[in-house]
C-alpha cells in the first residue's frame, strides 16, 4: 500500500456492531512517512488515543463504553491481523514547492501527520529533504507535559534542521498565557500573531490537527488578533483557503 505523508488510514475493527452490521471503519492519520519507521517502505505508523468513557455521575471508568476500534488497536498483539482499507486523504499534504514555509497547529494526537512531516523534512535523507529550504514551525498543545507525544524525536528534528524547525509548546494546565489564563495554542498564534500574519502574506501554509474542539477557541483569536491590526479577518480567511493555504482535519 503507497501512501505519502498526511494522508490517513482507515482501520475496520473486527466484530459485530449493536444494529448487529459489521463495525464501520475508523481513519487515523498516518504518524510515518511513506518510507514508514522501519524505511523499507512496508510499515505504517499511527498515534491513536485509547478512547475510554468516564460516567459522568460515578467518575468511573465504564469498559462497555470504551471505543472499539481505539480500544483494539492499542490491545493489538504483534503477529494479529489488522483490516486496513486506503490510504485516503488529500487536505493535509505537503506544499509542492520546497520553499513554502508550513505552520503546524497540533492538539494532542493531531501531532500524527506533522511527525510524518518532519521526518520527511528534516530526518530521513531523501532528495525531499534536501530540497526543502523553508522554515517549519510546530505549535504544538496538551494538557500536561507527561502527555507529549515524541518529545525526544522533537528534539532531534530541531537539532537536525539546522534553525529552520520552530516547535512551540502550548501545555494548558502548566503554562500561562499574557493574561495569566491557561496557555491554548491559540494564544501562542495571538501572541505571535505578528509573526504568523506575516508568514501567511508571504505564502506560508497553515496546517490544523487534532480534535474538532480546538477549532471555535482559534478562529476566534485569530479575528481578534486580526481585527486589532487593522486586517479584515473575513477577507484574509477566504484568501488563505482559496490560495490553498489554509488546511484543516479535525474529528
Ligand atoms: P467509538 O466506539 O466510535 O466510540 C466513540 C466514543 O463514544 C468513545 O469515546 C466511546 O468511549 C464513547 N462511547 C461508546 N459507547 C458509548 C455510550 N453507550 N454512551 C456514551 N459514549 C459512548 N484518532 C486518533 O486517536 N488518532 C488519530 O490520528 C486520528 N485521526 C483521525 C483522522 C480523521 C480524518 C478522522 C475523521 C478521525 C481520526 N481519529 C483519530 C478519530 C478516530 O477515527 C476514532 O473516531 C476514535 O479512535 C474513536 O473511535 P473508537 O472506535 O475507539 O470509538
Amino acid at each position: 500500500m503507497h501512501y505519502v505523508e498526511g494522508q490517513s488510514l482507515s482501520v475496520i475493527p473486527p466484530g459485530i456492531a449493536e444494529n448487529g452490521k459489521p463495525h464501520k471503519p475508523r481513519l487515523y492519520s498516518i504518524a510515518s512517512t511513506r518510507y514508514g519507521d522501519l524505511l523499507d517502505g512496508k510499515t505504517v505508523s499511527l498515534c491513536v488515543r485509547q478512547a475510554e468513557y468516564t460516567d459522568p455521575e460515578t467518575g468511573t471508568v465504564d469498559p462497555t463504553k470504551a471505543g472499539v476500534c481505539s480500544n483494539f488497536l492499542c490491545n493489538v498483539q504483534k503477529g494479529d491481523t489488522v483490516s486496513v482499507a486506503g490510504p485516503v486523504g488529500k487536505t493535509m499534504l505537503l506544499p509542492e514547492d520546497p520553499s513554502t514555509d508550513i505552520i503546524m497547529v497540533a492538539t494532542g494526537t493531531g501531532i500524527a501527520p506533522f511527525r510524518g512531516f518532519l521526518h520527511r523534512l528534516f530526518m530521513e535523507n531523501t532528495v525531499a529533504r534536501h530540497m526543502y529550504t523553508g522554515n517549519a514551525w510546530l505549535i504544538l498543545g496538551v494538557p500536561v507535559t507527561g502527555g507529549l507525544l515524541y518529545p525526544q524525536e522533537l528534539e532531534l528534528m530541531q537539532e537536525n534542521a539546522n534553525g529552520n524547525l520552530e516547535v512551540s509548546f502550548a501545555i494548558s494546565r502548566e503554562m500561562k498565557n499574557a493574561s495569566g489564563g491557561k496557555l491554548y495554542v491559540q494564544d501562542i498564534l495571538a501572541e505571535r500573531s505578528a509573526d504568523l500574519f506575516s508568514k501567511l502574506d508571504s505564502g506560508a501554509v497553515i496546517y490544523f490537527c487534532g480534535l474538532k474542539g480546538m477549532m471555535p477557541g482559534i478562529l476566534e483569536a485569530l479575528e481578534r488578533v486580526a481585527t486589532q491590526n487593522d486586517v479584515d479577518w473575513e477577507t484574509k480567511f477566504n484568501e488563505l483557503k482559496a490560495n490553498g493555504q489554509w488546511h484543516v482535519e479535525v474529528y
